[in-house]
């Protein structure tokens, strides 16, 4: 018999702790897991989900201008109800809370609601209860972080945009990363009038620069007032809404000012400060290959190890740790390149391997074959809206090294393809490929001559 109550103590019923969880206790683990806001962690509760929910309510403006091409005649001009879409998507989340609780359950996993702390290598205090446990695995995630500014406190941050009261008709948007594009895509398409405003030169620094630049036009095509090379210097209450001055010198008047500017490892609090772990440059926890701190039985994943912060990859995170921890065998390391994403701006963008700057960087010549068209529905919606695909070829060995797409439903797209520059085809097995026609989507195996090397 163990000397501690558990085997597994996970604090964070996040992406990452809940999959640990259920999965070590399937190999007959005794788990217990803290959680201290909500069960499904960022992803269900104010990342992802609600996200992608607020961002399909927003594509129906575009869909509603989009029918009279196609001969529908709308009764009257469609109105949008912000408390509908909101109540909406509480309702659906506390049904995804209430799903993850009866995973947990029914894994035989005993949950406790309480803020845990550690308090040694294996003992862990929560909701007054002194828990032991073989191993601890910290997977708390991040928290939104905001930079010091007048008027700071004015701003909103990714947790609360989603339960506004009431609905911004003017919006700001502070930063240049995913979030700052998705939430400046949604609010302007729900109909605010929308600014974003990032000190970079351009924003979504890190992705391809042509999927950037053509992002950036087809954003400000739908309407979004793009703001770069500058800053938020205060803001400030003024009669009906907040006044926001910029550092170039430019006032905006707003209803609300979302700062998407970071996120940060969420570890006020937890004890760990006492041990003195090994942490990375930005300030998250060190991990090896079996997700170990510095101190052995102290375990970390998900993004509070600062990896690529996606509930894919905290999924992947603690299925490994798990093999390595529980299994019979070890497993191969995780693999971490050509991990395929999207970011669900307007329109969407899916992206995976290495963007034109990156391959051009990592071998000696390639092939870049791109098409920026416009898709066949807006021949008669009327949008001007374009897509644009793009693929990277290795040249020495033909195999496609990265690829991009701007367009609708471009995160579907990019999935399928990744399939394909995860196995390392070549462009000749890709040309090889008989398209679907007619889809957007042929393009990416019917593009022949390269458009520059
Ligand atoms: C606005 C937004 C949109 C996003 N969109 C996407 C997307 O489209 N696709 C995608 O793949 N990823 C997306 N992400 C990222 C994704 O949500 C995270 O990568 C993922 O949730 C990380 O999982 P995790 O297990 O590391 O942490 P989390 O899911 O954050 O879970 C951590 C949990 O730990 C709990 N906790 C923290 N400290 C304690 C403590 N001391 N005691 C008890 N409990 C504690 C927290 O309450 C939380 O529930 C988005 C994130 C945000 C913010």
């Amino acid at each position: 018999m163990s000397e501690f109550d558990y085997d597994l103590f996970v604090i964070g019923a996040g992406s990452g702790g809940v999959r640990a969880a259920r999965n070590a206790a399937a190999t007959g683990a005794r788990v217990a897991v803290a959680e201290d806001r909500y069960l499904g962690g960022t992803c269900v509760n104010v990342g992802c989900v609600p996200k992608k929910l607020y961002s399909y309510a927003a594509h129906f403006h575009e869909a509603f201008e989009d029918a009279g091409g196609f001969g529908w005649r709308l009764p009257a001009a469609p109105e949008f109800d912000w408390a509908t879409l909101r109540d909406n998507k509480i309702g659906e989340i506390k049904r995804l809370n209430g799903i993850y609780g009866r995973l947990l359950d029914n894994a035989g996993v005993r949950l406790i609601n309480g803020r845990a702390k550690v308090l040694d290598p294996h003992h862990v205090s929560v909701a007054g209860e002194t828990v032991s446990a073989e191993k601890i695995l910290v997977a708390v995630g991040g928290w939104p972080w905001v930079p010091d500014f007048p008027g700071k406190e004015l701003t909103v941050d990714s947790n609360r945009v989603f339960d506004l009261d009431a609905f911004p008709e003017r919006f700001l948007v502070l930063g240049g990363g995913y979030i700052a594009v998705e939430f400046a895509s949604i609010f302007n398409g729900l109909g605010s009038d929308t600014h974003l405003v990032y000190r970079g030169e351009l924003f979504l620094r890190g992705f391809d620069r042509e999927v950037r630049e053509f992002t950036r036009d087809e954003m400000a095509k739908k309407g979004v007032n793009l703001h770069f090379e500058t800053n938020i210097e205060a803001i400030e209450k003024v009669e009906g809404g907040l006044k926001v001055t910029l550092t170039n010198g430019e006032t905006l008047e707003v209803d609300a000012v979302l700062a998407a500017t970071g996120r940060r490892p969420h570890l006020e609090g937890l004890g760990l400060d006492q041990f003195d772990l090994a942490t990375n440059p930005d300030g998250s926890l060190a991990v090896n290959e079996r997700f170990e701190t510095s101190i052995p039985s102290l375990l970390a994943l998900g993004d509070v190890t600062g990896g690529p912060e996606l509930t894919p990859v905290a999924l992947a995170e603690a299925m490994q740790m798990v093999a390595h921890h529980f299994g019979d065998t070890t497993p191969e390391p995780l693999d971490y390149s050509r991990i395929a994403t999207a970011v669900f701006c307007h329109p969407n963008i899916g992206t995976v391997g290495l963007s034109e700057e990156q391959a051009r960087e990592r071998y000696g010549a390639i092939r870049v074959y791109t098409e920026d068209f416009r898709p066949m529905k807006h021949t008669l919606s009327g949008s001007s809206e374009r897509c644009l695909m793009k693929l990277i070829v290795d040249d020495e060995s033909d195999v496609v090294v990265g690829a991009h797409m701007v367009g609708e439903e471009a995160g579907e797209v990019i999935q399928g393809i990744a399939i394909a520059v995860r196995a390392g085809l070549t462009k000749a097995q890709f040309d090889q490929t008989v398209g679907i026609h007619p889809t957007g989507a042929e393009e990416f195996v019917t593009m022949r001559t390269p458009a520059r090397r």
